[in-house]
């Protein structure tokens, strides 16, 4: 009896290999082996929602092994990943091949270790028809959306531009915030300090309960505290608990390793993925704060045997978590007694992290001592004054998660009207500051809180929003661009429902429903698809947005002096002549000059003059080929000039001003020939479009990303990049650019 075992990756298939005995043969799809193609309308057959799956690429091969290796085996197990994601892959395989009469079960295990796979082997069961349905409605959903409001957004404001379901919610909580902070307008207080010494000659620190607004008031409290003795108000001790925090879920993790390990969420999510798959922690993707029984007693043992007995404290986590047959565990160690594991000082980071929340979780409360001192002058005809200490009385659960701990603030010791010695008192002007822009982990704590998105789908929706270029991290903060300000106000304007908070949130929550069988996928889809289609219908009589409102009109046209009008461009807000076409004249959003085109040199291999010009798309080299388009001075149609021109954009870490003629002609060596695809033949070639460096091979895009150089990757290299699972959530690409 010979059975197969397929899982998604090849790292999992090995760590699963090293527990089974000789009767089993395991294998890896690595990663999806169908999807939506990309011809968005032949994609999905509205009629009944029905979507039309594709062979992905590179998996013909991978599909064909699969059948092969069950033709010799009695048994075929699906043991891919334990959500509805893993569920999907699972049916994907079911449909794809070929697996005769032979039975095809599916074992679910949220850890890779001996006794999790062996106890899955013992329960096979068939595929979950609603898990792959909520699955597949999530696919078909967003496609839907995002192919609909992409189109729109193209046509109305910029070509190029993307929206989505979820993507789009999270852009405009960050837009939000940011015309908060344009909005806000900072108040005028005072803080007062006051230095002091006790009678032992100790230093005292205090600070004024009241941050006083007018100046007047902050100038007598510091007359009266000069002036007038000071003295020990009261002194206040009291004892605080602090608890340890649930067990990491993944929106939890994707917040502490950004807070202390500086990690973005999806660098969190691959290296959670490398432990998991490796059998060190559980499945990564929960939002269930349970650990199981089993587990807390192995837990329990570990923190008995390292930091003593009477540190033990058994504590069940109750889990928001409203999907019962999807209960994850909370993601933990697999083996608690393991201190240290991972391969990568990164996947250490991770795993130390892990480790110290899950012992932690399980240990008794740290014990603080908060000391409150108010002073305040004889008279106390001005406010208390005062200083805050804390000391840690017992360690708990910090033995643990020492990083968790804090400073103490040792305080001197002083008793009630105690005299207390003036050294100096003084108040220092500040304003109120504006809201802060979200960091990574504060979107995804938000993200979390509104109800939009699942612990699957976090990372890529922030990795998206930074892809499109519609945010950019400062100090590791995200702040919307340009781009990102316009498209999403695009959308609040026109579809202001289909981006809101509760609408996304009831979304996620009916996907829910299908998962547990409660709601169909056909009425659900078309109860949401009927009015969105109707919607973005009548949006189609929209204008066009060619403007984002009137310049500054102080600001005239460089050309003609005419009015001057804001517009979008490639990089960002720009000034543009009102009477365009008729006059291209424009400026920078700060009303500076358009850098202007600027002849480089002359081409040693076709004797054409290059010229640096700046674009819509930003800045290009260009070459022209043929004389005749050059004294022509009439507008000719993109494609003929195409034909004539050759063009390459400038890469963004290259300053426009600063490119030589060298690097020109290397710009201009694109695009690329790399080879002939080994098996069908085309041509594959590498080019740098509108989103960046990118390979494509008979209609199939990818983007490069570093270290791959789009100037010297070969065809080996781009030949293992086309066999790669295409990312999932990505918008695909227009096959004319
Ligand atoms: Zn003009």
């Amino acid at each position: 009896m010979t059975k197969l075992l397929i899982v998604e990756s090849p790292a999992k298939a090995k760590t699963i290999g090293k527990y089974l005995g000789s009767e089993y043969k395991v294998v890896a799809s690595v990663g999806h082996v169908r999807d939506l193609p990309k011809s968005n309308k032949k994609a999905i057959n509205l009629d009944g929602f029905v979507p039309h799956y594709e062979v992905s690429a590179g998996k013909e091969k991978i599909l064909h092994e699969i059948g092969k290796l069950a033709k010799k085996s009695d048994e075929v197990l699906l043991a891919t990943d334990p959500d509805r994601e893993g569920e999907a892959i699972a049916w994907h395989i079911k449909e794809a091949v070929d697996f005769g009469r032979k039975p095809v079960q599916r074992v679910v295990f949220h850890e890779i270790t001996k006794d999790a796979v062996m106890e899955a082997l013992e329960h096979p069961r068939d595929i979950d028809e609603n898990l792959r349905r909520a699955q597949e409605a999530r696919r078909v959903l967003d496609r839907l959306v995002g192919y609909d409001l992409s189109g729109i957004i193209w046509k109305k404001v910029r070509y190029g531009l993307s929206a989505g379901r979820v993507q789009s919610p999270a852009l405009r909580i960050l837009v939000e915030r940011e015309r908060e902070i344009k909005a806000f307008k900072p108040e005028r207080y005072f803080t007062i300090t006051a230095e002091t010494k006790t009678s032992k000659k100790a230093e005292l620190p205090l600070v004024c309960s009241v941050e006083p607004a007018v100046e007047r008031e902050a100038e007598r409290i510091v007359v009266v505290g000069k002036r007038e003795p000071w003295n020990v108000v009261s002194v206040e001790e009291t004892e605080a608990r602090r608890s340890p925090r649930a067990p990491f879920t993944t929106s939890t993790l994707q917040q502490t390793a950004s807070t202390r390990l500086g990690f973005s969420p999806s660098r969190t999510m691959r290296v959670a993925q490398k432990l998991y798959e490796a059998g060190l922690i559980t499945y990564m993707r929960t939002d269930s704060t349970t650990i199981s029984k089993q587990a807390i007693g192995q837990i329990a043992g570990a923190i008995e045997k390292t930091f003593g007995r009477e540190l033990v404290l058994v504590r069940v986590f109750t889990t928001k978590s409203k999907n019962a047959q999807e209960a994850h565990e909370a993601i933990r160690p697999t083996n608690v007694f393991t201190r240290i594991a991972g391969h990568t000082p990164e996947e250490k980071k991770l795993y130390s992290l892990i480790w110290a929340r899950t012992t932690a979780s399980q240990m008794k409360d740290a014990r603080v001592m908060r000391t409150k001192i108010l002073a305040n002058t004889t008279s106390r005809s001005i406010p208390d004054f005062q200083a805050n200490g804390s000391r840690t009385i017992f360690q708990g659960w910090l033995e643990a998660d020492p990083d968790a701990r804090g400073e103490d603030v040792e305080l001197p010791k002083v008793a009630q009207d105690d005299k207390l010695e003036l050294i100096n008192i003084s108040a220092l002007e500040k304003f109120t500051e504006p809201p802060s822009r979200y960091s990574e982990a504060g979107l995804v704590r938000e993200l979390e809180k509104r109800g939009i998105g699942r612990p699957s789908t976090y990372a890529s929706i922030i990795k998206t929003l930074e892809d499109r270029e519609y945010v950019t991290k400062e100090n590791r903060n995200l702040r919307p661009t340009d781009t990102g300000e316009v498209v999403s106000g695009f959308l609040e304007d026109n579809f202001g429902k289909y981006i809101s908070d509760t609408f996304t949130a009831e979304m996620e929550d009916k996907l829910d429903y299908i998962a547990e069988g409660k709601i169909g996928y056909e009425k659900t889809l078309s109860d949401f698809y009927k009015p969105f289609g109707r919607d973005v219908k009548s949006k189609e009589k929209l204008a066009k947005a060619t403007t984002l409102g009137s310049a500054d009109p102080k600001m005239k046209c460089p050309k003609c002096n005419g009015v001057m009008i804001i517009k979008l461009g490639r990089s960002g807000k720009f000034l543009s002549c009102s009477k365009y076409p008729d006059c291209d004249g424009s400026l920078l959003i700060d009303g500076t000059e358009t850098p202007k085109d600027k002849i480089i040199g002359i081409h040693p291999n076709t004797g054409r003059e290059i010229t640096l010009k700046n674009g819509k798309y930003g800045p290009y080299v260009e070459m022209v080929m043929s004389e005749e388009i050059k004294n022509e001075e009439t507008k000719k149609s993109k494609k003929s000039k195409k034909q004539k021109l050759r063009r390459a954009s400038v890469p963004k870490e290259i300053k426009p001003e600063e490119v030589t003629l060298d690097q020109a002609v290397h710009f201009l060596s694109l695009p690329r020939e790399l080879g002939q695809h080994p098996e069908t033949g085309k041509i594959i070639s590498g080019n740098i479009g509108r989103f960046g460096p990118y390979i494509v091979h008979d209609g199939d895009f990818r983007s490069l990303k570093k270290p791959d150089d789009v100037y010297s990757i070969d065809l080996n290299r781009a030949m293992e990049i086309l066999k790669e699972p295409k990312k999932k959530r990505s918008f695909t690409r227009r096959k004319k650019e």
